[in-house]
């Protein structure tokens, strides 16, 4: 059979004159390929014909799209599945269908470029050679944990016999991604190339077939079994570390599948099919696939518009601008950067290069991130770039000087913004000709790590702006959510609850380390004494005399007397804590478990409280919007789903009691809201 003359609808076949089997996928009308159920149906009918296809030398899998390989598996179809027999045997078929690809008698190779992820990865871990390009953008994950389930296709077990238990069990664990280099160093690639050598490369493979790597006597040991049960306990203890049980259970269903059956006989893939089957309708994996969708809908914004920055310049080299300036120049943009004073320009220079090298890692790549940074203490980039963003001290007067400037000499197309917490985008605008021109494009610190950027529509903001801001948010990789512009905007107001029983608790003798051990038994990331240190109280206090109403005298107090002594947190090595080489220092003792809960129960509700009033002022107008504001600007814990996900698991009748007490008004005020409406 002449395969090249057979067509598909995600598939292209061409066999070459060497006889070698190239099979393209390109799924049409998207930007990613996945592996939906339709695409794999395709699949398993092109492995029957490349099975009576005797002339055919070698096969090799390669993508038809420039952006990436493949995205895994299609998140929509997983979350649509209901019966998990369905899924289980859904799930049996691929693992049969790639062990079909493992078993075949010519060799197989995967051209990997840009991103693998999820049943992409588990597609070429059945494939006889791996070859993968050096593109920034080439990243091989089996991210599945993070969507509360783990790969399903056979991912788990061949990662383990390709990589051994160690370096195997971390990369399903984790769901990390490796980039070309790392991945080949891990063994998970057999060669790192050039993309325009990709396809010699493959051929190469092919016509000369080098040994495939046997797992080592290292790795077979491993998997005898009560090798498996020490490496297993050891595996789960580093874990409890990072995730609980209850709050995540896939990876720790990883480790007792493996313990359980080891990766190298047959059934290891039953129960890792199983295993999924169970997964799937876990509260957490409901909560994760959620968390996808919002994450998705995030980036829907900006899509109308197709604005790319090539130059950014951007005012104050502080903590926020020298940091957002990092980070552009990490993603590719040429960055100015405006600072009066030499030492902060300086200290952004060494942060960017520290950024660079964790990220980049290679010498070329930190080098051209340092060379597209540029120290402009003059400002002459103004005049040039294609987006200005100011950053400078948060004082109304000087952003006024600072954007009187900006507008005299920027050109006219360049869209200005400004990255303020507090300050109110008609009050700063007030002194441009053109107040439409501009738009709050909000960062979070940690800028490295933080996913979020508000982007803050003004009432004269122009639409196109605001897209532009969005569309520039997504270029530098990050999750941009439209919200209108009111004190705190959407995420600052609602952490200001949390800062707010914190301060109270505090005025009323309650120990830090209690404090904080509530906002973590909460699930956030950090506890709000903590949180308070790492934003700086000085900024802390900025917010608050803008945002806290009733609360405002009391946390005013609090971080006065803080600022008052020079202490402002982390950067001053002092705050709530101490620190020593940027760690807190922490009291031993135990916090009173009863009075944690207590407190974790008013942090609650002072997040509800003003996520609520939120909705009330239309700052967003969904409570989708809200949940990822949450989850990605402060850290709610994903596997609750987000903040009022997790609160509609409540009963609504005592939530509406315990909001009415919580604000000291009558419960029909609650009831009546559009907000509890929006909710219910
Ligand atoms: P910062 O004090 O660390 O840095 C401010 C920088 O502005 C300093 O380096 C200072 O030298 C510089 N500056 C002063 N006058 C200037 C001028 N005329 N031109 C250019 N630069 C000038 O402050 P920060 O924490 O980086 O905050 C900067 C802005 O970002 C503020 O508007 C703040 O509200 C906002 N913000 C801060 C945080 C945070 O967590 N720190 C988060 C989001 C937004």
């Amino acid at each position: 059979m002449n395969t090249a003359t057979k067509s598909y609808k995600n598939w292209s076949l061409q066999e070459d004159d060497r006889h070698i089997l190239w099979v393209a996928l390109d799924v049409p009308h998207t930007t990613a390929n996945t592996l939906s159920f339709a695409v794999l149906q395709e699949l398993a009918d092109i492995v029957e014909t490349i099975k009576a296809n005797t002339q055919c030398r070698g096969v090799v899998f390669i993508s038809g799209k420039s952006s990436g390989f493949i995205a895994g598996a299609d998140v929509k179809e997983i979350a649509a599945v209901e019966d998990a027999n369905a899924a289980i045997s859904h799930m049996r078929q691929v693992q049969t269908l790639f062990s079909q690809i493992e078993a075949l008698s010519i060799p197989v190779v995967a051209a990997i470029h840009g991103f693998c992820l999820g049943g992409g990865t588990e597609l070429v871990l059945a494939c006889h050679y791996r070859i993968a390009t050096n593109e920034r953008h080439t990243t091989i994950a089996l991210p599945e944990v993070k969507l509360g389930i783990h790969p399903g296709f056979g991912g788990s077990v061949r990662a383990v016999r390709l990589l051994g238990a160690i370096a195997g069990m971390n990369f399903v664990l984790e769901g990390r991604g490796v980039d070309a280099q790392q991945a080949k160093h891990l063994g998970l690639v057999d060669d790192v190339v050039p993309l325009r050598e990709l396809r010699r490369a493959a051929a190469y493979y092919i016509e000369h077939q080098p040994k495939v790597k046997k797992m080592s006597w290292v790795h077979k040991i491993m998997e005898i079994s009560f090798v498996r049960h020490l490496l297993g306990s050891l595996f789960k203890k580093k874990l409890a570390a990072k995730v609980k049980i209850d709050q995540y259970p896939a990876p720790y269903a990883v480790i007792d599948n493996w313990v359980n059956v080891g990766a190298v006989e047959e059934k290891a893939f039953a129960v890792e099919a199983e295993s999924v089957g169970r997964l799937l309708s876990t509260t957490t994996c409901r909560n994760l696939l959620h968390v996808f969708s919002l994450q998705e809908k995030l980036k829907a914004a900006g899509k109308e518009v197709d604005f790319k920055v090539q130059h950014i310049h951007i005012i104050g080299a502080g903590v926020m601008g020298g940091d957002i300036a990092a980070w552009c120049a990490v993603q590719g943009i040429k960055v100015t950067l405006q600072d009066p004073s030499a030492e902060a320009l300086g200290s952004a220079v060494a942060r960017t290069y520290e950024l660079a090298k964790r990220l980049l890692k290679q010498n070329h790549l930190i080098q051209a991130t340092m060379d597209r940074l540029c120290p402009d203490a003059a400002g002459d980039g103004i005049a040039y770039a294609d987006l200005i963003l100011e950053a400078a001290v948060e004082n109304l007067a000087l952003k006024h000087d600072i954007f009187k400037k900006i507008e005299a000499h920027a050109r006219m197309d360049a869209v200005l913004a400004t990255n303020t917490s507090s300050l109110g985008l008609a009050d700063i605008g007030s002194v441009l000709a053109q107040p439409q021109r501009l738009v709050g494009i909000h960062f979070f610190n940690p800028v490295a790590r933080m996913p979020l950027v508000e982007v803050v529509r003004g009432k004269h903001t122009d639409k196109m702006i605001a897209a532009y801001a969005a569309s520039f948010v997504k270029q530098i990789k990050k999750l941009p959510l439209l919200v209108e512009d009111a004190p705190g905007f959407l995420v600052n107001q609602i952490v200001g609850g949390y800062f707010a029983e914190a301060f109270k608790a505090l005025n009323a003798g309650e120990s830090i380390e209690v404090i904080d051990a509530a906002g973590r038994r909460l699930g956030m990331p950090m506890g709000p004494l903590e949180l308070a240190d790492q934003v700086g109280l000085d900024v802390c206090l900025a917010v608050s005399e803008h945002l806290i109403g009733k609360e405002a005298a009391l946390a005013q107090t609090v971080l006065r007397a803080k600022i008052d002594k020079g202490e402002l947190g982390r950067k001053t090595q002092k705050g709530f804590y101490v620190y020593v080489k940027g760690k807190p220092v922490r009291s031993k003792e135990k916090a009173d478990p009863q009075k944690v809960i207590v407190l974790e129960r008013q942090l609650f509700l002072g997040l509800l409280s003003r996520a609520l009033l939120c909705l009330d002022e239309a700052i967003v107008n969904s409570i989708d919007l809200v949940d990822a504001g949450t989850i990605f600007g402060m850290g709610f814990p994903p596997f609750q789903g987000g903040l009022l996900h997790y609160a509609k698991t409540m009963d609504k009748q005592n939530l509406a009691k315990e909001l009415a007490v919580y604000r000291n008004v009558p419960i029909q005020e609650i009831e009546s809201s559009s907000a509890w409406k929006l909710l219910w």
